[in-house]
Formats: structure tokens, sequence, C-alpha cells
């Protein structure tokens, strides 16, 4: 009998899950469609998963033993174990998420944000291993981010703390998922490039393949594909998301002093292109005392399972079992 965590991951469009033993080996791994079952309907989405996670256990040829339960999902509350109005999920209000669950898995069962999980999977089984203070940061469809501080991830007085992708960039600027206006995550993100490759469109003159692409087929892969070849709105494009988060992340730096920021996800997947701009915006813009002490390193997580790693971290963690 193998001890496991049990790891989800619920995102808008697919949840993934599999098991992680506590030195981070997976047990297998798949993900489900989210919105398979009838849109609000938690108890049959709950039920599916259920099913689903039995499934892959069966096809294990080890005996596998789940012995917690870590979920990362958006506004995924630590505190109450509630999902509370999620932009992405079709569940209304407030789910008592971590209740509901333990109907199908009574052990030890926790939840957070996916981005909260993913610091926590970065310091468990990543890059952060011996350190106390980093910042994580993951851009994907929006801008999601978990700090670290003194060894804790900060929660908050109500489960909610980190959010940088909401602190606000321009007053009057675009419009985020959440209909508020400005946020970080508009412009810094898959999506936010995406917006200002647009405008950078209509702004340039420069000839660009971009400019045949529609904009709900255009993807953040296909503006670093460019960038890459040297196209001058693409180039243009990663120069303004890089100023934009190297400012935000002196900010940050400002604030809790963090020995490493740690970069997650789709739009991190460029690499050089988005890694190196920001650095230097974020020095060229940081408080004196911090300049040249802060490393900016993609997660090792990149290409493995980020999302189920870090759940389970999560699950592992409030179990209270030290991974060395
Ligand atoms: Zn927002």
């Amino acid at each position: 009998m193998k001890d496991v965590a049990l790891g989800i991951d619920i995102g808008g469009t697919n949840t993934k899950f599999g098991f992680v033993d506590k030195e981070g080996n997976m047990y297998g791994e798949t993900s489900i469609s989210t919105v398979k079952t009838p849109p609000g309907d938690v108890d049959a989405f709950l039920k599916y998963l259920y099913k689903e996670i039995e499934v892959l256990r069966e096809q294990i040829q080890e005996d596998l033993n789940i012995v917690g339960v870590g979920i990362g999902a958006p506004n995924g509350n630590y505190f109450t174990g509630t999902i509370e109005y999620a932009p992405n999920l079709s569940f209304q209000g407030i789910v008592d998420l971590v209740k509901l669950f333990k109907r199908y898995y009574d052990v030890p069962m926790v939840l957070t944000n996916d981005a909260n999980a993913a610091a926590i999977g970065e310091m468990i089984y990543g890059g952060a291993r011996n350190m106390k203070n980093f910042i994580m940061v993951t851009l994907g469809t929006g801008l999601g981010s978990g700090f670290v501080a003194n060894g804790e991830l900060i929660y908050g007085n109500d489960g909610f703390a980190g959010e940088m992708g909401h602190i606000l960039q321009d007053p009057e600027g675009r419009v985020c998922g959440l209909g508020r206006k400005g946020c970080l995550e508009a412009y810094v993100s898959a999506t936010g490039i995406k917006r200002t490759t647009f405008r950078l469109l209509a702004d340039m003159n420069a000839e660009s393949p971009l400019r045949d692409i529609s904009y709900n087929q255009l993807t953040a892969a296909m503006i670093t594909e460019q960038a890459l070849k040297g196209d001058p709105i693409a180039c243009a494009a990663f120069e303004e998301t890089s100023r934009l988060l190297g400012q935000k992340l002196s900010d940050m730096v400002a604030i809790f002093s963090p020995e490493a920021i740690f970069l997650l996800g789709g739009l991190a997947k460029a690499g050089d292109l988005l890694f190196k701009p920001t650095k230097a915006y974020m020095e060229q813009y940081m408080f004196q005392v911090f300049r040249d002490k802060v490393v900016i390193l993609p997660s090792a997580l990149e290409d493995r399972n980020a999302a189920v790693l870090g759940s389970s971290a999560l699950a592992w963690k409030e179990i209270g079992i030290k991974v060395d």
C-alpha cells in the first residue's frame, strides 16, 4: 500500500488530477472536462470527478492509499474550504466545496487558489525548496500569484491574499474578467499580451503575419513564435508586457523582499523574450536597497504537471509531513 495525496486542479475548462507521493512522484494523472456536467450543478460535477478519480486509481498497478486531498481552484478559500464567486466556473455564489467532497474522501482536505497551490508546489517539490521568501507568478489566461514570506504562504485575513493580477494598472483601462477596469492581468497574461498585440497592430504600420489572424484565433504562442522571428509587432508586445511586469514586480519586491520570483504558465514559456526585459525593467524601477538581489526564475514545475503537483503538495503540507 502506497500513501499518496490526491491533487486536483479545477479550471474553467478542464479539471486535472493525479496521485503524488510525498517525494513528488506522480502515480497517474489525467484530465476531465469541467463543463461536462450541467452548469452550476456542483453535486453532479463532484460525483463525476469522484468516479473518474476511482477509474484512474483502478488503472494503477500499485495499491494507493489516499491520505489527503489538495484542491486548487479559482477563488478557492483556504480558511473556509469554499469557492467564492469564481469568475471562470459555472458554480454560482459560494460553494462549500471541501464539505461536499469530503462525502467521497473523508481525509484531510484543503483548498486554495491555483497560484497559491503552485507556490506550495514550488516550495515542496520545485526550485524554492530552500527558500523562505519568494513569489510565484502564473501567467496563463489571467495572472495569478502566491506570496511566501518567512516560510509561510500568505493567506491574509480572509484567505484571498496575494492577488497581484488585480492590482490596478490603469483605473480607466481595460476591463478584466470580473468587470473591473485596469487590472494588471488584463495587460500581463496570455490574454493581456494578445490585447496589447491588437492595439499595436492598429498603432503601428509594420507588416506582420499577425495581421491575418483574427482576435479569437490569436494565441500567446503565436505571438511568441513571431517575436522569435523578429516580428516588430510581436517584439513590441513582449517589450510592453515585460515593462509592466517588471515595474509591478519591483513594487512587490519593495513590500515582500523575496529571494526569487518564479514565473510559470503559458506566457512564461517564451523564455528570454519575457525574462530578460522583465528583469531589466524590474532593476530599472527598483528601490535601491533591493537592486541586483532578486532573481527571476522559470518554475521548476513548468514541464511537470504544476497544477497537480501544487495541489498535492498543499495536501502533504497540511498533513504536516516534511518533505526533503
Ligand atoms: Zn481584475
